[in-house]
Formats: structure tokens, sequence, C-alpha cells
């Protein structure tokens, strides 16, 4: 059954956008999941049907990854790190194959996760042969002492630790390759090539919440830069009680801003809704030059969706609710 995402301006001034519940949603569901696979111009204009169509397919198929497990009792970190190599694997999105190149041709790419019982946290930067980077990240917090690998180190830790290891020319497409000759020759880069990353948040029956965010970062990035996706604080936050966040968007204003620490701790402290304390970093990050959106759980599994772009890849799932939207001021549904 179709039903209708609610889609709310927050304001002009941030020009950000926001989804409320449906009214079938109920207030507290004993689990749920909420994913994006990137911010960015997105319009009907520049988005063919079967784009959408494809990308619609992306999404639906990565929450149900993250919904079977929790609907099954399973972990949060075990649904956001599903949700995550689902669309790791898939070349729409910009993480794992089918990650943007490097200046150099090469991809380098970011990770993190976090749980918030207890608020263990792993991350890895500039991997290069680990397929799956969200698994890294996810082995660095549970089998390392450590929170953060970064360059060569995290590629020998994950191949240490028996992660799935690929050529660098795995994650290469045509799509990416054509993107890095583009930006090579006109020296600029434009919003979608800054964007792409993919991310998740989940709450689980136990009442845990977890936070996972992936991406081979910005077209032509220089060798070696990294961006906020594998800072906890910057692009991934979860605190048991209080919210998980997953972020995307020019990954160097998100981390100035310190964007999922920051709408945890208002949410925290100042008593924020989601939807407000997500509005106040977002529009720092505006403030600044910067654009991006945030996927934003709250401690009993209310979801908010906020950008300050022209369109995000979202969804979300809940017993009996599956949703997913793209653009800001319309959404595609699909329930069961
Ligand atoms: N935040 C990512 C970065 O700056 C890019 C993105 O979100 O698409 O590396």
């Amino acid at each position: 059954m179709l039903r209708n995402l609610l889609i709310a301006a927050l304001g002009a001034a941030l020009a950000a956008c926001a989804s409320a519940p449906t009214e079938e949603t109920p207030a507290m569901p004993d689990w749920s999941i909420a994913i994006h696979g990137g911010a960015g111009v997105i319009t009907r204009d520049n988005l063919s049907p079967d784009q959408e169509a494809a990308y619609t397919a992306a999404l639906e198929t990565a929450l149900q990854a993250g919904a079977q497990i929790l609907e099954a009792g399973g972990s949060a970190l075990d649904a956001v790190e599903a949700a995550v190599v689902v669309m790791e694997d898939d070349p729409l999105f910009n993480s794992g194959y089918g990650a943007v190149m490097t200046a150099a041709g090469t991809h380098e790419l970011d990770a993190s996760i976090m749980v918030g019982d207890g608020r263990d946290a792993g991350a890895v930067a500039g991997v290069t042969t680990t397929k799956n980077p969200i698994r890294l990240a996810r082995a660095v917090m549970e089998q390392s002492e450590h929170v953060m690998f970064a360059g060569p180190g995290a590629d020998a830790f994950s191949a240490a630790h028996g992660l799935e290891q690929v050529d660098n020319s795995y994650f290469t497409t045509e799509r990416r390759k054509r993107a890095l000759e583009r930006v090579l020759e006109s020296r600029a880069r434009t919003a979608a090539d800054r964007h792409g990353t993919v991310g998740a948040v989940a709450l689980d029956r136990s009442g845990t919440l977890a936070a996972a965010t992936s991406t081979g970062g910005m077209t032509a990035k220089a060798p070696g830069r990294v961006g906020d996706s594998p800072l906890i604080g910057a692009a991934t936050y979860a605190q048991n009680g209080v919210c998980a966040v997953s972020a995307t968007g020019h990954g160097e204003y998100f981390i100035r801003v310190g964007v999922a620490r920051t709408i945890c701790s208002r949410i925290e402290l100042a008593g924020d809704s989601l939807e407000g304390a997500a509005e106040t970093a977002l529009g720092e990050v505006a403030a600044l030059g910067g654009d991006g959106g945030v996927i934003v759980m709250g401690g009993d599994g209310e979801v908010a969706f906020v950008f300050n772009s022209e369109g995000m890849y979202r969804g979300r799932a809940a017993p009996g609710v599956l949703e997913t939207a793209i653009f800001a001021e319309e959404a595609e549904t699909a329930g069961e």
C-alpha cells in the first residue's frame, strides 16, 4: 500500500526540509531504522524516471536488510551495518563499489560506526582494499583497543582480521571515471561531485541505538584528504536515550561544526526536538558556506530527515512501515 510521507519545510532561511511521521506510524515503534544515500542537487530535472526507480529500489533493499534483522530481534548495530553494506555494494552510491575517485585516480574510503549503549565506536579513513569499509569500522570497534585507524595501518588491520580484501580497481566504475576526468579538466566540482555518502541509524527492541556512515569522499579529492564521514561526532554519533545521527554533505563544514555531536548535545542538554537540533546544526553549516543533510533518530525511534540541499536519498522502516523519498518537495513511498 502506498502512503504519503509528509514533508514539511523547516524555514526558508535554511531552505531545510524534514519529514514528519505519518499518522499510521506508532509514536514509539518497538524497532526503527532510517537510511540515507547522500544529499545534493537532486531534482526531477536531473534525475530520470528510470534513475529514480533504481534509487528507490536500492533504498528499499537496504532498508529491508536492516528491518529483517530488527524484526527478528537482532541488534541495531547489526541492522545499520547490514543496511550500509547493501549500499556499499551498490554502484549507485558513493561508498564501496562505485565510490568516487581521488585526483590520483584511486579510491580512499572512509567509514564509521557507533553504538549508543556504552558509546563504543570504530572508524577508518583512507582505506584502499577492504570491500566493505563499514565492516572494518566495526572490527576496529570490537577487535582493537582503539577507535580509529587510517591509511596503510587500517588496510593492514583489515587483512589481519580476515575482512574481505579486493584490488583497489574493484571500486571503479565508468561513471566515476568520467566524473574524475570532468572535474580534473574543468577544475571545478559540481555539488554531485561532493555528495553521495551512505548512512543508517537504528533502534532495536532492547532500546539500543546505533549509527553508521560510509563514503568515498569527494570526486578528485587530494590523496590523504579525510572528510567528516569517519569522524565520530562529525558525521556519526549514537547515545542511548538521546539520539543517533548519520550525516552527509560537504565534509569540511560538517567537521568544523561537529554536526552529529552538536545535534545529540542539543537534544540532550537543550531539550531540542530532533528537527530543531538538526536545523540548528545545519544552520551553522550553511552559515559557513556548506550544505548537506542528516538522518536523526530519537531514543524512542522517532525519525527526522533534515537537509539544506535540494534533495536527499532517504528512507525509513518500522513495524508495518517502509518509506523512501528522494526530492525535497515530494516523496515516493512504499509500504506493505
Ligand atoms: N561527507 C562526505 C565527505 O565530505 C561526502 C558526502 O557526504 O557525500 O567526504
